[in-house]
């Protein structure tokens, strides 16, 4: 059972002195209980104290991390069931599969796919996360030369796919070092498969055949000491995949039940032989709750939506996606190149960046911090009027870049003309563009120095 507020506060230091972010004791304990705050932000607890707290500020869904280095992946940590009542934390893990029964020029091309199928959005770079390598063949050897191969021309996670420990063991020895996830243990693997979990410090997957099965699982290799594991139900028709995954997540936050209180992996890739119906279904299992999807192979025209999607679910819908304020060179300005300014929403920096781009017109853009918001919604916030965008003009120093004073601001915003001439002085003059972005390669064509 979880604690409560005033049950957290009796095991806190009592000392109010503010070093966890909040003015007393009591608003952390409060924080803590709510899950709005770690409790490895005061300093001062005991070590008993910390043994009796774990439970009550442990998310309800294990955060657990696949991989090393800088492609290392983190799962769980989730506290919602709907993103618009906070945010989802960590975004789904895409995988792909390669088997060792594969041609080689098959296995190449999913690695190559794997390593170059990269697309920028609102300055995010989107990929794949994971290679699962799977054993077909039963032999241990190319198992282990198939996972040396994905260890070695890629720098994503690996998981290891194969219900056999011996098998696991070589791969392991192959690639243990990266920290794969371990696909899976089973009521009849289970012990040999997590004293290799334990040896090699790895997560590893649980699959049953269903939620009962899978509790009795997670709730035996718990109390063996094996806490970092993923679930796998073994559903693999979609509405029971979708039942699942809804029921997991329910029973961890709401029931506070720790035998689901895990991330999961969903097997698109052996819902369907069908590449489309296996993107949709791969899409159904980003939107609702799944750890990691694992496809059976990467197109750009079943990837990209993918990402797309997951990167939408994924962003905090109570912060606005933000470019960093300062100076952007579009195409190789000049000192007699245009002035353009705008604000730092960041659909509102690559659509202009784009249009000027379209242009051919070489410019200067200037983003003003507006915490994130269009043009006319900080216009109307007070965050992008005439001393803000004056002071961000000055501050950048574009003058010392420019021969000619001319600063053309968004159409939408020309109410800020007069305020932001008094505020650049009279030497400077400002000019407003279009009000629609799509009219600006015009604009930009007829501007002069
Ligand atoms: S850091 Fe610890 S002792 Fe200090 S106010 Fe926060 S909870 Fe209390």
């Amino acid at each position: 059972m979880a604690l409560t507020g005033i049950q957290i506060y009796k095991l806190l230091p009592k000392t109010n002195c503010g070093e966890c972010g909040v003015p007393t004791c009591l608003a952390f304990a409060m924080s803590l209980a709510a899950g709005k705050a770690e409790l490895a932000a005061c300093p001062y607890v005991t070590e008993e104290s910390k043994a009796e707290l774990a439970d009550a500020s442990a998310p309800p869904i294990r955060i657990v991390e696949i991989g090393a280095g800088e492609r290392k992946l983190k799962m769980g940590g989730e506290t919602v069931l709907f993103r618009h009542e906070k945010t989802f934390l960590h975004p789904t893990g895409i995988a792909v599969l390669v088997t060792d029964e594969m041609a080689e020029d098959e296995v190449a091309g999913r690695l190559e796919r794997f390593k170059t199928l990269e697309y920028e959005r609102v300055g995010l770079t989107l990929k794949a996360d994971l290679v699962a390598v799977k054993s077909l063949s039963g032999d241990a050897g190319k198992f282990s030369a198939l996972a040396t191969k994905v260890k070695n021309q890629t720098d994503g996670g690996i998981i290891l796919m194969t219900e056999d420990a011996a098998v696991m063991e070589a791969g392991l020895k192959a690639c243990g070092d990266c920290k794969p996830l371990m696909y899976a243990a089973t009521k009849e693997n289970a012990d040999a498969m997590s004293a290799l979990a334990k040896e090699h410090g790895c997560v590893l997957t649980v699959k049953g055949d269903g939620l009962d099965e899978v509790s009795e699982l997670t709730t035996r290799l718990t109390a063996a000491g094996l806490n970092d594991l993923v679930i796998d139900t073994g559903a693999r028709a979609p509405r029971k995949v979708f039942e699942d995954q809804i029921f997991i997540r329910r029973a961890a936050l709401l029931k506070k039940n720790k035998a689901l209180g895990f991330p999961t992996i969903c097997l698109p890739c052996e819902m369907t032989d069908d590449f489309m119906k296996e993107t949709l279904m791969a899409s159904m299992c980003v939107a609702k709750y799944g750890g990691i999807v694992l496809l059976s192979d990467l197109q750009g025209h079943s990837l990209f939506p993918l990402l797309l999607a997951r990167m939408n679910i994924y962003t905090d819908p109570q912060r606005p996606m933000a470019t960093s304020p300062g100076i952007y060179e579009i195409g190789g300005p000049s000192e007699n190149s245009p002035v353009l300014v705008t604000s730092n929403f960041s659909l509102t920096y690559f659509i202009v960046s784009g249009e000027i781009e379209t242009s051919r017109v070489p410019a200067w853009l200037i983003i003003v911090d507006t915490e994130g918001l269009s043009v006319l919604t900080a216009w109307a916030a007070g965050k992008f009027v005439g001393d803000v965008v004056g002071a961000a003009i000055k501050k950048c120093a574009i003058a010392e870049k420019i021969n000619h004073k001319k600063v053309v601001i968004p159409g939408y915003a020309a109410a800020i003309l007069g305020d932001l001439e008094e505020e650049l002085g009279s030497d400077w003059e400002v000019l407003v563009g279009p009000r629609e972005s799509a009219h600006i390669p015009a604009y930009l064509k007829e501007w002069k120095a």
